[in-house]
């Protein structure tokens, strides 16, 4: 048996090549798995389960298949914190908290979206911060659908545009911030996205920290087994 985890899919009606790849990826990948895990940024923006787009929908569905047959767990990406109890039941999925510490076949484990590690990125984590108060949550959500959707579109291309200005460095993981996390949890390795710099780092002390991939030009998995851990490239059209 063994259990995957994915991320970074930033899903959108503007890309129908990566819902298809998704859609085949739940179709034919998911034998021998006992449970999945989404590590946020499923989709590309969320601005409210009340206005889910119709492809959304339509890969909840799809989704809730995969769920009847082993559970889907979902962790929120900064994306896609909007993402509630609504289409999660949808989807069959279960909304885990920010920070997860589970037993991965014997080896203590965190998995987490992961921006919240990137400490460097001082704005970012302010907006964080704000985003993530109860008030702003739930004056977000009385606002008229059409104001939400103004806001998605606001954000997603001011991301767009300062992610290109952010050096590469401040875009990554701050090692101290890594290292905290592990202590903190008392875990061996750690399990994360956001980054899009799919790979696995041994660390001090036999550690590790495995970055999930993007699903931008082709679909990734990452694949852990009792005694394999390993990324898998899923090219798209296949
Ligand atoms: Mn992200």
């Amino acid at each position: 048996m063994r259990t995957l985890f994915v991320g970074d899919l930033h899903l959108s009606a503007d890309r129908p090549d990566i819902t298809q790849a998704f859609l085949t990826f739940l179709d034919t990948q998911l034998a021998d798995t006992e449970a999945l895990y989404i590590l946020g940024d499923l989709f590309e923006v969320w601005v409210g389960d009340d206005i889910a787009e119709p492809f959304a929908n339509q890969l909840a569905d799809a989704i809730k298949l995969a769920a009847q047959k082993m559970p889907v767990y979902f962790i929120h990406g900064n994306r896609d914190f909007l993402i509630g109890g609504t289409f999660a039941k949808r989807s069959g999925m279960t909304l885990l908290p920010e920070v997860v510490v589970l037993n991965l076949y014997g080896i203590d484990s965190v998995i987490l979206h992961g921006d919240s590690l990137c400490t460097l990125d001082k704005p970012y984590q302010r907006f964080r911060k704000f985003r993530n108060m109860a008030w702003t949550k739930w004056l977000y959500a009385h606002l008229p659908k059409s104001k939400r959707l103004g806001i998605a579109a606001k954000i997603r291309s001011r991301s767009q545009s300062s992610n290109q200005q952010k050096s590469y460095s401040i875009m990554d993981v701050e090692p101290d911030a890594v290292l905290e996390l592990l202590d903190s949890t008392q875990t061996q390795q750690m399990i994360h996205g956001h980054t899009h710099r799919p790979a696995i780092h041994s660390l001090t002390n036999g550690k590790r920290r495995i970055v999930v991939g993007d699903w931008y030009e082709q679909g990734s998995m990452l694949c852990v087994s009792q005694d394999n851990i390993e990324l898998i490239e899923l090219p798209f059209g296949k």
